[in-house]
């Protein structure tokens, strides 16, 4: 009962199992919050997780009403909360039409970004009471326009706009954060930016009354988990062969569950409000260090803005956080 407990959402494959890993390997407990418990199992058993260093539970991001049932669960097991990895993620680059939620939004913000909006802000209690909590969010190199990856016009650079999808209540029939017409794979890199900006937020508002230290980190691009199983096939053959030879930005899954862990774990990742990164390009041995994100993305007005957005379409608008919980 002493061993350090992480939740992380998503450990079913990729980024969130190989992170899930080397946490266990670390002496930590995991709580593996995924949509698919069967395959959860079966990927923390081929993994090499100890059946004793995790335990499995239900969240579907996609839903609000799971989120809540997710935390209800979570405090049935009666155990302190360390930290919260904000993992899971949707690619859905080739839908024609959105996507929507069981709540009525636009899948991919629903999932990746609306799903932990919630659970970061119904777990905050809770990881306020351990030690040295803290709350970990994947971002990406695509949804930063400081740097390159974020300029690459396929699908489409994040931008929020003025938010104006959001202060139209996001249903049907808009379906962008910013109002404009669908562009599947933009809604993605829209909702990665959205969590970055959300991480910000969550420092400047908690970090001084809970001591929760919070950041986000770019992994690498680790180019051969499934969260690009709904690309073009082509894509799927190139894509590794090209960050591996040209680009020199692949990143193993292993090696990516590593930096997870560090981030979640080690004393050099005490700062909070900060973005993580290796680099673009992999050089072995580098440090991490704390990349700036763009303008738009650190500006206190805007991230203000879209909180109060957003806690409004997740239903914790005006809410105090402890009423919330
Ligand atoms: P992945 O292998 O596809 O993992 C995504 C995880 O999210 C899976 O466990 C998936 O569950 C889960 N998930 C999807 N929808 C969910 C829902 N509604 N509720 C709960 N869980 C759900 O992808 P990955 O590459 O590891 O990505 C993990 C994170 O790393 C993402 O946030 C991504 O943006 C970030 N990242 C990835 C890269 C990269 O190059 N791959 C680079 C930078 C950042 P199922 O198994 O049930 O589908």
């Amino acid at each position: 009962m002493d061993q350090p407990l992480v939740i992380i959402t998503g450990a079913s494959s990729g980024v969130g199992l190989w992170g899930a890993k080397a946490l266990a390997d670390r002496g930590w407990h995991v709580v593996m919050a995924c949509r698919d418990l069967g395959k959860a199992a079966a990927a923390a058993r081929e993994t090499g997780i100890a059946a004793g260093r995790h335990t499995l539970l239900a969240l579907d991001l996609s839903s609000l009403a799971s989120v809540r049932h997710f935390v209800a669960a979570f405090r049935g097991l009666d155990r302190r909360l360390d930290a919260l990895v904000l993992n899971a993620a949707v690619y859905l680059p080739q839908l024609k039409e959105p996507m929507r939620s069981a709540d009525g939004y636009e899948i991919s913000v629903a999932t990746n970004y609306f799903g932990h909006f919630l659970l970061a802000n119904l777990l905050m209690p809770d990881l306020a009471k351990a030690d040295a909590p803290r709350l970990v969010t994947l971002g990406t190199v695509t949804a930063n326009s400081e740097e390159f990856g974020g300029k690459v016009p396929i699908p489409a650079p994040a931008d929020l706009g003025d938010f104006a999808g959001l202060a139209a209540g996001f249903k049907a029939p808009v379906a962008m954060i910013d109002g404009k017409p669908f562009k599947p794979g933009k809604a993605s890199q829209d909702s990665k930016l959205a969590l970055m900006m959300m991480s910000r937020e969550l420092h400047a508002r908690f970090h001084g009354p809970t001591g929760i230290v919070f950041s986000t980190l770019y992994p690498g691009c680790v180019a051969e988990t499934p969260l690009f199983r709904h690309a073009p096939r082509a894509f799927q053959r190139i894509f590794p062969w090209f960050q591996k030879n040209i680009t020199k930005g692949y990143v193993s899954q292993p090696l990516s569950g590593e930096r997870v862990a560090q981030v979640v774990a080690d004393p050099g990742f005490t700062r909070s409000g900060v973005h993580w990164s290796w680099g673009n390009r992999q050089v072995p041995g580098r440090e991490a260090f704390a990349q700036p994100l763009s303008a738009k993305a650190e500006s206190a007005a805007r991230s203000a803005r879209l909180w109060d957005l957003t806690a409004g379409l997740v239903g914790l608008e005006g809410t105090p956080l402890e009423a919330a919980a």
